[in-house]
């Protein structure tokens, strides 16, 4: 059995949680929460009484070797964020990397993240794609822009309603004004809402409204010229 659980909860709407995540939640021993106010709430509704730690970014590093020594010694744990897939733009990353390097074994449930529902919804190709979550907000951010510039796949960003109009203009100067991109907001909620277009489309719509709720954008990669495979061929039989 798993010493380490990474447990999805609802980005938004709570059906969206597993049966095998509820049993989870009900078998470990132990529950690191981002918050544990608020995942007090999501276990409140769920029925579930567990003992709840706090692991958040400001200290997991501090309470790595007390968990694998908790995990060492028989306690299962499971560990939940806000909202979403721990790990993804959240806290869970060095926690796994610690159990691997103990050789302790991580089991990772899926379920809810906001970046797959905005990806479809975007109708940009999903063949290849990448999560680029939370751009730099100041130091580094306009060298990670201009590596961006020929990403040729279809490129995704998590982002606050603050900051939304701002970073579309600084995707129009980085990017071009022709690539299609897509807005998600608020998804699986009551006010869910995707605005497809172009970056001066999106920003014509999102200009005359306060802006609330959590936001995904997704971003057309550079288009590239591939081949076809019949032109690859015919190359291939000609050299
Ligand atoms: N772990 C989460 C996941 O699996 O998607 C992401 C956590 S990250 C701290 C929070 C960001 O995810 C938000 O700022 C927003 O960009 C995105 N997000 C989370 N819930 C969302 C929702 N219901 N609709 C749109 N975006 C959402």
């Amino acid at each position: 059995m798993p010493h380490l659980y990474l447990v999805p909860t609802p980005i938004g709407n709570l059906e969206d949680i597993t049966l095998r995540a509820i049993r989870i939640l009900k078998e470990v021993d132990l529950i690191l929460a981002e918050d544990t106010r608020t995942s007090g709430f999501l276990l409140k509704h769920l029925g579930i009484t567990k003992p709840l730690q706090s692991h958040h970014a400001f200290n997991e590093h501090q309470s790595l070797e007390k968990l694998i020594k908790t995990m060492h010694e028989g306690k299962k744990i499971a560990l939940v964020s806000d909202a979403g897939t721990p790990a993804i733009s959240d806290p869970g990353f060095l926690l796994v990397r610690a159990c691997l390097q103990a050789s302790l074994e991580v089991e990772c449930l899926p379920g809810p993240t906001a970046f797959v529902p905005a990806l479809v919804k975007s109708g940009l190709p999903s063949d290849r794609f990448t999560f680029e979550g939370f751009l730099p907000q100041k130091k580094g951010r306009k060298t990670h822009l201009e590596s961006l510039i020929n990403e040729s796949r279809t490129m995704i960003f998590y982002e606050s309603p603050f900051r939304l109009l701002k970073t579309l203009e600084q995707f129009k100067e980085y990017f071009g004004t022709d690539r299609q991109a897509s807005v998600s907001r608020e998804l699986t909620k009551m006010f869910e809402e995707t605005v497809n277009g172009t970056f001066d489309e999106i920003i014509t719509h999102y200009n005359t409204k306060t802006l609330k709720g959590e936001i995904v954008i997704v971003v057309e990669g550079k288009k590239v010229t591939r081949k076809s495979k019949y032109e690859a061929e015919e190359e291939d039989q000609e050299g």
